[in-house]
């Protein structure tokens, strides 16, 4: 046996296609070349592996050696190549039988020393060899990972020797357990804690039941973050499924996975944020703050001070749910549905409309500030609400208001009803969103008349007819009708407040 081949899998985006990994010795001047479009970090394998295998205490073979990577126009990056290209030599050179890997994959990177180090992206590619009904050898530290992917046979080592042990018979590997998976919206802050601002907690509870984007503008300090980082836990819990892929999109960050398994996103990105920090890219294409809330909350505070060349990015995914990046080899694509919330003072100093405090901007410098949300962006922005200054009063109650779990359950019958229609009413629009309504007569054209009164574009009407279908849910009713009309046309605070 002098050739050699190892199932092992390359990282593209969140897909982890196979990946063979060839090992060919040959007679002729001792040296190894390696082929099939690796990256820097794939060609530094040739020098750990040498280093691996040798201070492991096996043969390294004095031989012509050819390393291919195939299929060679699939990107490789990472550590992650060194394991499978180890055990591939150790075949090659007759050190250890090809049977002993038949429905085995492998990844890893090695030290110089033969440890095993961990890699990044280890659950979309476990999730792929339990599709192709393989074995998966993984470093220890990625095993509980590894195991998030159900139904596999995961087998962790610290080191190659271990590896080696056990393809050969002498000391098995157990296969290792899937930690607990606990599913629980209880984990992150409560609504309990927020004292007052019922008509922004009101607007919380809306935006989690119809999945409406939601805007807060108010002074400083009257708790617009506090509210937003409220909204995961009033979601519906993650189903299995939606927990993976969340998991999966941490994994291939390198982030950590099993703590934050089955919590609802909730990602906070400062403004000052670049694009590629926010959507996603870089050389190595990573995914971005919209995909790691995907599933989850994105939340935007001092939304005006946001570049808007980050803003205007972020339109596409916000229609379609997910991100694509295009490089010269192969393009990926992550998810990005997340709900968005943003926040901003309604002026520069923050205080216009503040009874505490007196606002010194300027008309102009009001308008100039205003004038940076960018009107498309806005477009998507169903609910937008005061959160005004609290009076004393109201900031040294000690009544608590009501706790996440008894909104959550108002928020899974909302949904609920929701779910008959097959979209969430956010994603309605146009005839859906029409019909779904089904408005009497008298109240179409009441509504006419004050968005006519309003001078509101036909864009904000679906806006207002989508918040009021979402209210007619939470009040179980089958249709619209006067009151949530009403209400929704008041979730219009921004026009009020950019206009006066
Ligand atoms: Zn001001």
């Amino acid at each position: 046996m002098t050739l050699a081949i190892i199932h092992t899998r390359a990282g593209l985006g969140l897909e982890a296609p196979e990946v063979l990994v060839e090992v060919h010795l040959a007679n002729g001047l001792p040296g190894m070349t390696l082929v099939g479009l690796p990256e820097a970090a794939v060609k530094e394998s040739r020098e750990r592996v040498r280093s691996a295998l040798v201070n492991a205490g096996f043969d390294f073979p004095l031989r012509r050696i050819t390393l291919n990577l195939a299929p060679a126009d699939l990107p490789k990056e990472g550590g992650r190549f060194d394991l499978p290209i180890a055990l591939g030599l150790l075949v090659a050179s007759g050190q250890v039988p090809p049977e002993a890997l038949a429905g085995v994959e492998c990844a890893g990177e090695l030290a110089l020393d033969g440890r095993l180090r961990p890699v990044t992206g280890v659950l979309p590619l476990a999730m792929a060899t339990r599709r192709a009904g393989r074995r998966l050898i993984v470093p220890l530290a990625n095993a509980d990972e590894a195991a998030l992917a159900g139904d596999l046979e995961v087998l962790p080592a610290d080191h190659l020797l271990e590896v080696v042990a056990h393809l050969l018979g002498q000391a098995s590997i157990s296969p290792h357990r899937a930690p607990v998976a606990v599913l629980t919206p209880e984990a992150g802050p409560d609504l309990a804690e927020v004292r007052g601002q019922h008509q922004a907690r009101r607007a919380l509870e809306v935006a989690a039941a119809g999945g409406h984007n939601l805007l807060f503008a108010g002074p400083p300090g009257t708790g617009k973050t506090m509210l937003a980082s409220r909204l995961p836990g009033i979601l519906p819990p993650l189903s299995e499924e939606e927990a993976l892929e969340v998991a999966a999109i941490r994994s291939v960050s390198g982030l950590s996975h099993t703590e934050q398994w089955g919590v609802r996103p909730f990602r906070a990105p400062h403004h000052t944020a670049s694009a590629v920090a926010l959507v996603g890219g870089g050389s190595k294409p990573r995914p971005g703050e919209i995909s790691l809330a995907h599933h989850g909350v994105l939340f935007l505070d001092e939304l005006p001070e946001f570049s808007r060349h980050v803003l205007e990015v972020m339109r596409e995914p916000m229609e379609s749910g997910q991100i694509h990046i295009a490089r010269a080899s192969h393009e990926r694509r992550y998810p990005a549905g997340f709900q968005l919330v943003a926040a901003m003072n309604p002026c520069p100093c923050g205080h216009l409309g503040d009874p505490r405090q007196a606002c010194h901007c300027t008309a102009a410098q009001i308008q100039r500030y205003q004038a940076r949300l960018s009107g498309p962006l806005l477009d998507r922005i169903d609910l937008q609400v005061e959160v005004p200054a609290l009076a004393p009063e109201q900031l040294t109650s000690r009544q608590a208001g009501e706790s996440s779990a008894v909104v959550r359950e108002r928020v899974l019958a909302a949904r609920a009803r929701q779910a008959s229609r097959g979209a969430l009413n956010a994603r309605l629009a146009g005839q859906a969103l029409e019909e779904a309504c089904a408005l009497q007569a008298a109240d179409r054209a009441w509504l006419a008349g004050v968005l006519e009164r309003l001078k509101l574009s036909a864009r904000a009407y679906h806006r207002v007819l989508r918040v009021a279908l979402t209210l007619a849910d939470l009040a179980g009713e089958t249709r619209p009708g006067r009151d949530q009309l009403i209400e929704a046309i008041g979730y219009r605070q921004l026009d009020r407040l950019l206009k006066g």
